[in-house]
């Protein structure tokens, strides 16, 4: 698997937020807000292909699941390292 990804992000209050706006996260979950607002933390990336897509209809329906801010005591509950 290819070590280098490229997600740009501007989220600057999440634990994965890197300088150049850039997600430090090895990988990340993008959903839908429904989801993101009704699933606990540990749903993330690490059981991702189990999830049943979802349609959203607009980006303003969607979300980083994979989001925690930083310094939360819920680090750790998404499974998710960085890189
Ligand atoms: S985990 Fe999501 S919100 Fe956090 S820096 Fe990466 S893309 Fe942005």
């Amino acid at each position: 698997m290819n070590n280098q990804q490229h997600i740009h992000c501007i989220v600057e209050d999440c634990h994965y937020y890197s300088t150049g706006n850039k997600c430090s996260a090895k990988e990340i979950l993008v959903a839908t807000d429904q989801f993101g607002q009704t699933q606990p933390d540990r749903v993330d990336c690490e059981m991702a292909t189990e999830l049943t897509p979802q349609k959203a209809g607009t980006c303003m329906k969607t979300c980083c699941k994979t989001y925690v801010p930083k310094g939360s005591p819920k680090l750790n509950d998404d499974s998710v390292t960085k890189l």
